[in-house]
């Protein structure tokens, strides 16, 4: 029984409560009712009795008022009596007492009267009985003769014989009395006394009297028991014996009457005394159910991620903690991998496009990752950009092989109603128990290999290796660096790229590229500490010092333009427009000459930060390009706000030109689609003669690579400029480029 059944038990006590408490109620009623029906019932069978007793002697009782008689001795003897008999001694008796057979017996026993059928009969209608009747008139014939008087306290006058019997199967009472002189003064022989015969049927009419007399419901007398449930019976045996007679009758019970009565009144209490105490379980049940929910929004709230649902870093943390509970008391257990999970350029996402079009970006994400993970795998979102996945039983190429469609995955396009945008996602892994069975030190290594495949270029996926801690302090020392090397900037500079137009004769542009000595480490490339300048906050201050310092440089050059790299994070500021103005009116460069390199992952949506430091700027002449392209996927529909000036073909596409006939092709469509929208086009990483005269070929506009420049110091490009002019272009090219 879990706690909670337990507690819902619990809740219930008072419907439990009463139903005992009914029940015992109901026991109670039963226990009294019975008692007092039994009690009933006891009395209706002494009162039965009483009245059983009585029939015997009443019947005898009525006879005698005829029997005990002087006139009726002295008639009996004369001739034609059998009008008298039958007024005084038969047809009156039955009319009178209400009894049922008569007969009159001479001293011989023979029949000088009968009384049968409700009517005075022939004499021999007593034979038809006689048989029954003669062991009565023989006891009767012996007390005589014997000389026996009634009992005492008896009321009787005469002796006589009184018993039961069955008459053509009905149960009837026989009764006999001598016709004897009431005042004793005519005296005779007992052989002349005559007799006189009394049958009463106790069923049919006499029973229903008897009922109604002695309040004995439905009375039956009957031969053998009939009773019917609830009947109570009284059985009297004849004195002869040989009879028995079962006076039945249905008893009345004063208590089921009573709860019948109350019944009602009695289920309506208890029903709402039910009811009552179910209501109150009832609302206590609900007040727990809403509890326990409330208990389990609260627990699901803070162990889930409100916007992806997915469990956070709290259920993560328990999660591991089971695992290496688990581990401890397994070693055996099967490897598990510890995932964590990064998005690339997602800050930028958020800034450029706002935190709406990032929580969009973080759902969908979820929702990939989702499709790809297997059932056993758990996946969680650790806050910001950051999700993590506990992949159980798995093997190292399987994890390979999922990270690699992660990032594949990850790395589509993303629509969203500002857009497309791109992400990428960076995966670092720890196995356990390869890498410890200690959370924090999972956790640990699995955040340094994260870090690595970050520092490897993002997009990538590292399992950690002990080098990787030593990596990671690096990293950090670099971090430390570029806070200090800002300050007063010293440790920079600018090397600038030069740019050739296809079949130009001068040096057109340059694109001005940072560069880094660290004290310790020596050169450090911008790939490395831009992405660091970026998400440390350092980028807008760090941009602007190199336009500045490239407008100064290039302030007095004879070129087209000068390229500026602008992070994406430097157009979320809404003063940056403000500031290159600002640049512009102190160092005097020309704003027409500056053009600004943004990637696609800036311009991929429009916030109207953006959008309006574009505008700022394009209205007073700057220009912009559109770097790396073809690496997310700018289309020229979502770029007509902005007035663009150029895209430069990422090297990528450039590399493989010249053996890759499908990279021909993309290049030859970048350019024509370039064309035709009126922007110009540059190859960018152009190293080979080869790739060089097919560019031209293909109609690129400019061409910026290792063949034709690498990025040199100012001074360089300023003694290139001095003496270029007039000089043959393909020479001119081979001497900038081993300059
Ligand atoms: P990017 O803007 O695409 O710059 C071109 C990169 O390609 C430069 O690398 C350049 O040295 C390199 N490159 C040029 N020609 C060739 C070639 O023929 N072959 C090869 N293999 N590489 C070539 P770099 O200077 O290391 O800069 C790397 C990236 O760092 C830049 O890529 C840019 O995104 C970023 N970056 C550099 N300077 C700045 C800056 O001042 N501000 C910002 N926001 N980003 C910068
Ligand atoms: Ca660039
Ligand atoms: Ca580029």
């Amino acid at each position: 029984m879990n706690k909670h059944t337990f507690s819902l038990l619990r809740l219930f006590i008072p419907v439990i409560a009463m139903l005992a408490f009914l029940l015992a109620a109901a026991s109670s009623l039963f226990w009294i009712t019975r008692s007092i029906d039994l009690e009933a019932s006891n009395r209706q069978k002494d009162v039965a009795q009483h009245a059983i007793s009585q029939l015997s002697s009443s019947i005898a009782h009525n006879q005698e008022s005829s029997t005990f008689w002087d006139d009726a001795v002295i008639k009996m003897t004369e001739p034609d009596n059998e009008e008298w008999i039958d007024e005084n001694l038969g047809s009156w008796m039955h009319t009178f007492f209400g009894m049922d057979k008569l007969f009159v017996l001479n001293g011989s026993d023979q029949p000088i009267y009968a009384f049968d059928n409700a009517k005075i009969s022939p004499r021999e209608a007593y034979f038809e009985y006689a048989q029954i009747i003669d062991p009565f008139v023989k006891s009767m014939r012996s007390a005589i003769a014997s000389g026996e008087t009634p009992a005492e306290n008896s009321g009787l006058q005469s002796i006589g014989v009184t018993d039961y019997s069955f008459i053509n199967s009905r149960p009837a009472l026989i009764s006999i009395k001598p016709i004897i002189s009431d005042s004793g003064e005519i005296d005779l022989a007992s052989e002349q006394t005559y007799l006189h015969v009394a049958i009463q049927f106790l069923d049919g009419t006499f029973a229903k009297k008897l009922s109604h007399d002695y309040a004995l419901p439905g009375l039956r007398v009957v031969s053998s028991a009939q009773r019917l449930p609830g009947d109570i019976a009284i059985s009297v045996q004849s004195k002869s014996g040989g009879n028995t007679i079962e006076f039945e009758w249905s008893a009345y019970r004063p208590g089921i009457q009573l709860v019948k009565s109350i019944a009602p009144f009695i289920i309506v209490s208890a029903v709402m005394l039910l009811l009552g105490s179910l209501l109150v379980s009832w609302f206590s049940y609900r007040r727990k159910v809403d509890q326990i929910e409330n208990e389990c929004r609260v627990r699901y709230l803070s162990t889930h991620d409100s916007l992806t649902a997915l469990p956070n870093r709290y259920a993560f943390d328990e999660a591991v903690e089971a695992l290496c509970d688990e581990i401890r008391q397994q070693p055996a257990s099967k490897q598990t991998a510890i995932m964590f999970l990064d998005l690339d350029r997602f800050k930028q996402i958020n800034d450029v496009f706002g935190h709406q079009s990032g929580d969009q970006v973080l759902v969908e994400i979820t929702r990939r990752l989702q499709t790809l993970l297997p059932a056993e795998a758990m996946l969680f979102r650790l806050g910001g950009n950051g999700f993590t996945i506990l992949l159980r039983g798995c093997s190292d190429d399987e994890v390979n092989h999922l990270s690699n469609q992660i990032i594949s995955s990850v790395a589509a396009p993303i629509d969203l109603r500002e857009g497309q945008v791109f992400t990428g996602i960076s995966i670092g892994v720890s196995f356990a128990p390869l890498h410890g069975t200690d959370h924090h030190d999972l956790v640990r290594k699995a955040d340094v290999a994260l870090f690595h495949a970050k520092a490897a270029g993002r997009g990538h996926c590292s399992v950690f290796g002990d080098y990787m801690d030593e990596a990671l302090q690096h990293q950090s020392r670099i971090e430390a660096g570029l806070r200090f090397a800002i300050v007063d900037k010293a440790q920079f500079s600018i090397h600038y790229q030069p740019k050739f137009t296809c079949g130009g004769t001068h040096l057109n542009s340059v694109e001005a590229l940072i560069r880094w000595k660290h004290p310790e480490y020596g050169p450090i490339s911008p790939k490395i500490f831009i992405p660091i300048a970026e998400s440390n906050g350092l980028i807008g201050e760090l941009g602007l010092w190199v336009l500045e310092t490239a407008c100064c440089d290039a302030l007095h050059w004879q070129l087209d333009h000068v390229a500026i790299n602008v992070s994406p994070l430097q157009l979320t500021d809404s003063l940056f427009a403000l500031k290159v103005k600002a640049i512009l009116g102190r160092t005097g460069f020309p704003a027409s000459k500056l053009e600004l390199e943004l990637t696609e992952t800036s311009i991929g949506g429009k916030s109207d930060v953006l959008l309006s430091n574009l505008v700022d700027l394009a209205a007073v002449g700057v220009t912009f390009a559109i770097d790396d392209f073809g690496t997310g996927s700018s289309s020229f529909e979502r770029l007509k706000d902005v007035k663009f000036n150029r895209i430069k073909i990422d090297q990528g596409f450039i590399r493989e030109i010249t053996k890759s006939r499908n990279d021909t092709e993309i290049v030859r469509a970048m350019i024509a689609l370039a064309h035709a929208n009126g922007l110009q086009s540059t190859a960018e990483g152009v190293e080979t003669e080869e790739q060089l005269s097919l560019l031209c070929s293909l109609g690129c506009d400019e061409l910026q690579g290792y063949l034709l420049g690498k990025p040199k110091s100012r001074e360089k490009i300023d003694h290139i400029l001095l003496n270029n002019s007039g000089v043959d272009p393909h020479i001119r090219t081979r001497m900038i480029a081993s300059a």
